[in-house]
């Protein structure tokens, strides 16, 4: 029997935080907690968060760190036995605030690297099928040069503790699949995530 994992993954805009964190809840069957599909959600409801940060994001700025952090408490407290998150922490702040729920509950952080010119050749192709205001060149820009200030912080941070895995994001979809798949499968077993019985690591964290 295998237990539920909590994942984090984090990356640049581009990096496919979305698309794995997708398999990584399938392969899991845990639910993915995107934030910005979250705040996209509330902004195409015109809810009166949506109103609040629909400017921010489509001009590829950083919502406020207690909002993101309230909807990502929200989302998680529906998941007590396992989740992947994705889109948050994006700042020291967000980390301090989530750290209850990442470092003390021994998260995997998932860390994609991408170099920054394949980024902007992705977000390209992006803006053209998806049409996300956010994907704009410029906009692209903005939101590059937000994760070289706060990207590097997280990924110290997170090394630091031992909980970042760095995956090679840099190839297609199913040669970096394969890849988040079995650096998380391998971290889980690392920490006794394939034994009932293990004491270890998130194995039986905030289960029954
Ligand atoms: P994403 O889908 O993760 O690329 O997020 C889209 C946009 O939502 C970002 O460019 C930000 O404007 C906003 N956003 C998502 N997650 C966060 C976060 N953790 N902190 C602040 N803003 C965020």
């Amino acid at each position: 029997m295998e237990h539920c994992p909590r994942l984090v993954i984090i990356g640049p805009p581009g990096s496919g935080k979305g698309t794995h964190a997708r398999a990584l809840a399938a392969r899991w069957s845990i639910p993915h907690v995107s934030t910005g599909a979250l705040l996209r959600r509330e902004i195409d409801a015109k809810t009166e968060v949506g109103r609040r940060v629909a400017d921010t994001v489509r001009a590829g700025g950083l919502v406020a760190d207690e909002l993101i952090v309230e909807l990502v408490e929200r989302a998680l407290a529906e998941a007590p036995a396992g989740w992947i998150l994705d889109g948050a922490p994006r700042t020291t702040r967000q980390a301090d605030l989530l750290a209850s729920r990442i470092e003390d509950q021994t998260a995997i952080v998932i860390s994609l690297e991408v170099a920054p010119d394949e980024l902007r050749r992705r977000l390209s192709l992006r803006r053209d099928e998806e049409g996300r205001a956010d994907d704009a060149a410029d906009v692209v820009e903005e939101r590059l040069a937000l994760w070289a200030q706060t990207g590097p912080l997280l990924i110290d941070r997170y090394a630091r503790s031992g909980l970042l895995v760095g995956v090679d994001a840099a190839g297609t979809i199913a040669e970096t699949s394969a890849r988040v798949l079995r650096a998380v499968d391998e971290a889980v077993r690392a920490r006794g995530g394939d034994n009932p019985e293990g004491p270890r690591g998130l194995t039986h964290l905030g289960e029954g």
